[in-house]
């Protein structure tokens, strides 16, 4: 039998009430045995995912700063490594058990060495199942409703040196004062709210971030003034489905007021994701047409073109509700750029209903996609469906729609050549030190020629060029 605090049941993180949302203002709290158990030591996180994971990695190490760890970037040096995870696709996990693998012979060289595993990938009965039987060397882990608790955790392995299983599942509650070291002093990852209700049939995320809260617009607020105050130009607003936020509070607010009040504090850049095209608002529109420092760039996830698709995949729209809210959103906000998600292979699509995906995209003409091939994820209802589709049909359908995807954003971004964007300068681009790199108002990656003293800052770039993916473009002083 497993011994452990408490194991996770993704059917107890479905379940849903209307039990009101706690805030714990408390902040971290830090066992005696604690205060100082990192001094002299680095830590190394491993975050995969998406940016509500990267947040919640910048939490954790804030947490093991607050224990006197210091950062490092080789995990080799590392006194603790924690692997933060990501659940949404079934090689998401597979990458995430193989750097684990390769993890052993770190530890048997140096038993000291503390290995946690984190997120939503821990969520499921059955990953627990899978490390515990194969994977001796992890000490710690715990999930995506108990960060705050890693110090008692990392104490309680000190003092047992046994495994410390700690996962809950359940609706959630909000920590407001937790310590953070966030990866960019130029832009920077803020909450609005957390879970997931929208339950779409092939998605986990319900099951392992518990349920829709939304943090109060006045904590929001004052963390985008202080990140203001600290010099940062951008800031984007996470949550699975922003649309839906204020819905748990009783204030009666909702996102349009919120991007209202976050432009108003004045910071340069405002970004948002996720927004559901279900319940995309007019007001969220209008907002973001008035407000210059609100940027022109809708993530408008679609998973599918065809509506026999989106109602098994009890997305809530249809196609002709998706193109109506897509015109509104090209015709009133000058300037936009519009990606999306798409699903291919969703359990027994056929070659009509994936041709009705094609079509969308050839009526949308996305600036970008991030596109995927469907992944059962044990324990959600599309996992169950039968399922008939072979995968080299799977295959072949999505490279089709790779095709046509990098042929639209070719085309969106050829639409800047001899245009000036403004560009937040991040650093120097990655493949080639001469050149920098940052993102324009319409988060086009742009490469230029051009003065590195503007790191962090926002300068005007003149499109010269573009390559599949990026703009390339030289400083201008008009
Ligand atoms: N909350 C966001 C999505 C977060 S997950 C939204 O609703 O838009 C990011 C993307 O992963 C999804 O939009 C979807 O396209 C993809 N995805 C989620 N579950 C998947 C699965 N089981 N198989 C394949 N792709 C999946
Ligand atoms: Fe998953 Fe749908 Fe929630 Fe997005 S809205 S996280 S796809 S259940």
């Amino acid at each position: 039998m497993l011994k452990a605090n408490s194991l996770p049941s993704l059917k107890e993180g479905a379940k849903r009430t209307k039990a009101p949302v706690k805030i714990d203002r408390e902040g971290l709290y830090v066992p005696p045995s604690e205060l100082n158990i990192g001094e002299g030591k680095k830590y190394f996180i491993r975050t995969y995912g998406c940016q509500a994971n990267e947040r919640d990695g910048e939490t954790l190490a804030g947490i093991l700063e607050a224990l006197k760890y210091q950062k490092t970037d080789d995990f080799k040096e590392a006194s603790i490594i924690i692997l933060n995870t990501y659940a949404i696709r079934q090689n998401a996990e597979d990458k995430v058990f193989g750097e684990i693998g390769s993890l052993k012979a770190l530890k048997k060289a140096n038993p000291d060495l503390i290995i946690g595993v984190c997120g939503c990938m821990v969520q499921h009965e059955s990953s627990i199942e899978i490390i515990t039987k194969k994977y001796p060397q992890i000490n710690i882990i715990f999930g995506t409703h108990n960060i705050q608790r890693l110090p008692s955790l990392i104490e309680q392995y000190l003092n047992t040196n046994k495994r410390v299983i700690e996962i809950f599942s359940k609706e959630g509650e909000i920590y407001e004062e937790l310590p953070s070291h966030r990866d960019s002093n130029i832009k920077a990852w803020v909450n609005i709210m957390y879970g997931c209700d929208k339950f779409c049939t092939y998605c986990i995320v319900p099951f392992t971030r518990g349920k829709e809260r939304s943090r109060k617009m006045e904590d929001i607020i004052a963390e985008v003034k202080c990140l203001k105050e600290q010099g940062y130009k951008e800031i984007t607003l996470l949550g699975q489905n922003v649309n839906a936020y204020g819905k748990s509070l009783e204030e009666g607010y909702d996102f349009a007021d919120l991007l209202e009040a976050v432009a108003k504090t004045g910071i340069e850049r405002i970004r948002f994701t996720t927004s559901h095209p279900w319940n995309f608002t007019d007001r969220m529109i209008e907002m973001i047409a008035k407000y210059d420092n609100l940027m022109p760039y809708i993530h408008l996830p679609l998973q599918s073109g065809d509506d026999n698709m989106l109602a098994k995949m009890n997305r809530r729209y249809n196609s002709a509700e998706y193109k109506r809210l897509y015109d509104k959103i090209r015709n009133t906000i000058p300037g936009v750029s519009v990606s999306t998600d798409i699903i291919v292979g969703f359990p027994n699509e056929t070659e009509e209903e994936f041709q009705h995906t094609l079509d969308m995209v050839d009526y949308c003409k996305y600036d970008s996609a991030f596109t995927f091939i469907f992944s059962p994820r044990e324990g959600t209802i599309a996992a169950k469906m039968e399922d008939k589709t072979p995968m080299a049909v799977k295959m072949e359908r999505f490279n089709r729609l790779l095709d046509k995807v990098a042929q639209y954003a070719k085309r969106r971004n050829e639409a800047y050549i001899g245009k000036t964007v403004k560009v937040l300068v991040d650093g120097e681009s990655k493949k080639n030190k001469d050149v920098l790199s940052g993102y324009s108002e319409s988060q086009k990656l742009v490469n230029f020629k051009g003065d590195k003293s503007k790191i962090g800052q926002i300068v005007k770039v003149k499109i010269t060029g573009i390559t599949s993916w990026t703009l390339l473009g030289e400083e201008v002083n008009e």
